[in-house]
């Protein structure tokens, strides 16, 4: 049997240190740069990068109105750093004009932490995937400003500023685990899939995990 097809949007961005974690993982990595492909995935990660320029080309290659349906269907999608600005419902910070995928329903800043600790290594305390914490790389990395009520808080920095988030199937870290080599959120990810109605593509095979 083979694991489930996972897309990465590969407009722009770390599309590579993605691909590598979900082959780790036994899951099949698709690169998504039409509907067509986007259609033949069960989940889809959102890469880190620069989420104005993955914002621009996504509409030039006509795949916001796909991304959003996807989401709004239920897809479960996971966005890091750049991909995390791309799933919240209101940017902060952004540059004139940008736009999102939405979805989540946060206010992400983008480059918030500024000066020297523009990039930066730390551990985090994250509870949803475990004791050990997580080794955490942040690079011109953004933060979640607001959190609606439906969201659920899954890692702060110290000062208490809100760096990993989850809503339904949308999942967004503000760092890059896909670079520090911590395959614990891709798991994550791949869990949601396992239980997410399937969207397209035949059906699954029997033997197939369900929820
Ligand atoms: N600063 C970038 C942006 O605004 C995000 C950086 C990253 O993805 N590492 O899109």
């Amino acid at each position: 049997m083979s694991g489930p097809r996972i897309g990465v949007l590969a407009l722009q961005g770390d599309v590579r240190e993605h691909v590598r974690v979900l082959g780790g993982l036994g899951a099949e990595a698709v690169l998504v740069r039409r509907p067509e492909e986007l259609a033949s995935v069960d989940g889809l990660i959102l890469p880190g990068g620069e989420s104005s320029a993955i914002d621009k080309l996504s509409r030039a290659f006509g795949m916001q109105q796909p991304i959003r349906s996807a989401i709004a269907d239920g897809m479960p999608v996971y966005g890091t750093c750049a991909g995390l600005i791309l799933l919240a419902d209101r940017i902060a910070d952004g540059i004139a004009g940008q736009e999102s995928f939405g979805g989540m329903d946060v206010t992400v800043r983008r480059n918030a932490f500024g000066g020297q600790t523009e990039s930066f290594e730390t551990s985090l305390d994250v509870p949803a995937v475990g004791a050990e914490p997580v080794r955490a790389t942040f690079i011109r990395a953004p933060i979640v400003a607001e959190a609606g009520e439906g969201v659920e808080v899954l890692a702060r920095v110290e000062g208490g500023r809100i760096v990993a988030v989850r809503q339904g199937n949308l999942l967004g870290t503000a760092f890059h685990p896909e670079l520090s080599g911590d395959t614990r959120f891709h798991e994550l990810l791949l869990a949601a899939v396992r239980t997410a109605p399937r969207l397209s593509g035949p059906p699954r095979a029997t033997g197939s995990p369900r929820a």
